[in-house]
């Protein structure tokens, strides 16, 4: 049996030539040879290291071409890539070893030191480092090893990758994806955005996150494209490397930073075949604004962790601003009553469901919560809210779970809520996301203090600047006597957020 995934990206790409695969401004271009060989070399360091087919590869390291190599290399180990934001806290990691428990732990060399008591206490497991300048202690392992590997064997159901994605009681949740689920969408988006061998992706999303890890590099693997891969976003760059591209995605604050700089922003995109956004809305004023700056209509898809990519707006046909488009081909979706799971047909707003083979198996050793988010018949029930129009668009309606996305970003707010409860002279907290300029939403916190406490809005920023990432903190901290509860005793939020929505207002 051959290695599933990456079987399909040798038979895509080709010959391992010296076509370029990944270019870095600065750096040295990663031609489909290299990246054969490398990841090779990654594979085979794991494999060294005691890494066998079905083991976890926890990953916290920053953003590089070595990174991409350790993905691929990790898929060839026939191993489980679990990719972990750099920004995570140390008690936010300690959570994801004791549930994901990986065989090894690849991050920064700098973090190296608070990661190693940490790591041995999660069981023991090996600690390596990786760096974004190619430096590390797996570095150097990989430099050891032969540029020839012999794929493990992974049938189309076995694991690649475990994402971890938040969950509504404030806990993460291992969202575990196939090699099917990762190839099959990989196919259907070369076809839905026409992706050839001509392309060049501009690349400034993370890449421990769906967008810039799957959607991106995956659909040019599988397109034999080339990446040009920036450590992040930044404007300036962004506009000066455009007119080496042919196609961006991005999430929506990119757009409205680019929007910016109008008239560089009109020369350097002149040439450009497509700009793709996703992970959080994209306004129907930023779509439009976009259009008369550029002359070309951004296009909205709609995705999530468990599901890849759902529905994308046509290639060739009307992209509508404010909505998603339609199913993409083999998703099906469909909009149930959120308590009857009956399906609501056309233009009636209830939870968006999906099925496919681009639908995750469920979360990693958590049999009930996967339980209850799939119906009967197989349908993964999203939590978002939405509807499909008379010409099959969908339109997303908001987030039953209430999750927050700032800045492309999600953020659940219990998970913010329960460490904001934690301080001392606080009595309750509503955490709710408020419209913001720059990152869509920003966040907000709501907090009833006990009497004489004396708590003000730095000591409850100070108190959770070690408990949470930095894009969890919330932007403002208001505090009032009581929070508004309906009869059952539910905070109302929507009030909460009616009341605050201009507090973002000067951006
Ligand atoms: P994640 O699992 O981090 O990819 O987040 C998935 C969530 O992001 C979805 O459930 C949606 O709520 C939201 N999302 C993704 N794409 C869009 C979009 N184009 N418009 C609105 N919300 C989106």
């Amino acid at each position: 049996m051959p290695n599933y995934l990456f079987q399909m990206i040798r038979d895509r790409i080709g010959p391992p030539d010296d076509r370029i695969f990944l270019q870095t401004p600065g750096g040295p271009d990663f031609s489909y040879g290299d990246a054969v060989a490398a990841s090779a070399r990654s594979a085979a360091a794991l494999s060294a290291l005691g890494v066998k087919p079905g083991d976890r590869v926890a990953a916290q390291v920053e953003k590089s071409a070595a990174a991409v190599m350790l993905y691929l290399g990790a898929v060839r180990a026939g191993a489980i890539f679990l990719p972990l934001n750099p920004a995570y806290t140390l008690a936010e990691i300690a959570y994801f070893l004791s549930d994901a428990e990986p065989a090894v732990v690849i991050c920064d060399p700098d973090r190296r030191g608070e990661l190693a008591s940490l790591v041995a206490k999660a069981g023991a497991p090996l600690l390596e480092t990786l760096g974004a300048d190619g430096r590390g202690s797996f570095a150097d392992l990989c430099a050891t090893q032969s540029g020839d590997f012999s794929d493990a064997a992974r049938g189309p159901d076995d694991l690649a990758a475990i994402l971890y994605t938040s969950g509504t009681t404030g806990r993460s949740k291992g969202a575990m994806l196939t090699h099917a689920n990762l190839a099959s969408n990989a196919a259907t988006l070369v076809e839905a955005w026409r992706f050839t061998p001509a392309d060049v992706l501009l690349h400034a999303l993370p890449i421990y996150h769906t967008h810039g890890l799957f959607v991106a590099i995956n659909t040019i693997l599988f397109s034999a494209g080339r990446i040009l891969f920036l450590a992040r976003f930044d404007a300036d760059e962004c506009l000066a490397l455009m007119p080496q591209a042919s196609a961006m995605m991005g999430v929506p604050t990119f757009y409205t930073r680019l929007l910016r700089r109008p008239d560089v922003l009109r020369r350097a995109s002149a040439h450009m075949r497509l700009f793709i956004s996703g992970s959080a809305p994209l306004l129907a004023e930023t779509h439009r604004e976009w259009v008369e700056r550029t002359g070309h209509a951004i296009l909205e898809r709609y995705g999530m962790t468990e599901t890849n990519m759902i529905a994308s707006n046509p290639y060739d046909g009307e992209r509508i601003a404010g909505t998603v488009g339609p199913p993409l081909p083999g998703v099906a979706v469909r909009i149930a009553d959120p308590e009857t799971g009956a399906d609501l047909g056309r233009d009636k707003i209830g939870v968006i469901e999906v099925k496919g083979p681009n639908v995750f198996k469920g979360y990693w050793r958590n049999p009930e919560k996967t339980a209850a988010e799939f119906r009967a018949d197989g349908f993964f029930i999203t939590g978002d809210l939405g509807k499909i129009d008379a010409n099959g668009y969908v339109h997303i309606i908001g987030r039953a779970k209430d999750l927050i996305i700032t800045g492309g970003f999600n953020v659940y707010p219990k998970e913010v809520e329960a460490e904001i409860d934690a301080i001392a002279g606080v009595v309750e907290s509503a955490v709710v996301g408020l419209p913001h300029e720059d990152f869509g939403e920003g966040i907000a916190a709501i907090v009833v203090r006990t009497p004489g406490s004396g708590l003000d809005e730095a000591g409850v920023r100070s108190a959770l600047e070690n408990r949470l990432a930095k894009f969890k903190l919330p932007k403002r901290v208001i505090f009032v006597e009581e929070l508004p509860r309906n009869a059952m005793g539910k905070v109302q939020k929507n009030a909460l957020r009616e009341t605050y929505k201009g507090s973002f207002r000067s951006g």
